[in-house]
């Protein structure tokens, strides 16, 4: 069993700094899911995420695509794979998930056979209107390792 770290924050920014320091810690071919519900900070948190990566145009939630690119120190790649609700499609996940970037995948379990068993799963949760909890679910050593340094 991978042990969890759960943080709650106080503010949008608080979340997005957590995320843009967790950013410090990731590699090429990193793989995060995303769960929570609309509004819990899944946007909120991949754009801390993004400027710790040193991503410097905007991100949006890409609801009309699956996969947006953004360019940074390191490249990130933003999935929403909602739409595959009811296909087993694979759009070619590897060349992101083994990619030379940082992948983030909403709505994840929707391809849950393509995700790759070494990853970090976070999972956002309204706890009020400015409360937010933000549990980390590590799968692998290397991201056990993460999380402790994250969490110090
Ligand atoms: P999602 O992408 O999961 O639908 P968003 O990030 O788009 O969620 O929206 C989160 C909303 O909640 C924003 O309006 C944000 O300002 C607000 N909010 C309030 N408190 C927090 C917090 N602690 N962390 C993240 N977002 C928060
Ligand atoms: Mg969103």
């Amino acid at each position: 069993m991978s042990s969890n770290y759960t943080i709650r924050t106080q503010s949008p920014e608080e979340t997005a700094s957590f995320a843009e320091k967790l950013a410090s810690f990731l590699h090429a071919g990193d793989v995060l899911t995303l769960e929570g519900d609309l509004g819990a900070g899944k946007t909120t948190f991949t754009k801390g995420l993004a400027k710790g990566l040193g991503v410097k145009r905007t991100v949006n939630s890409p609801t009309f695509t699956i996969v947006k690119e953004y360019e940074g120190r390191l490249p990130l790649y933003h999935l929403d794979v909602y739409r595959l609700e009811d296909s087993d499609e694979d759009i070619g996940f590897d060349e992101y998930f083994h990619g030379d970037g940082v992948s983030v995948v909403e709505w994840a379990h929707f391809i849950a056979p393509y995700l790759p068993t070494r990853r970090l799963d976070i999972r956002l949760s309204y706890n009020g209107e400015t409360e937010r909890k933000i549990e980390l679910s590590p799968l692998g050593e290397d991201f056990e390792r993460v999380c402790e340094e994250l969490m110090k």
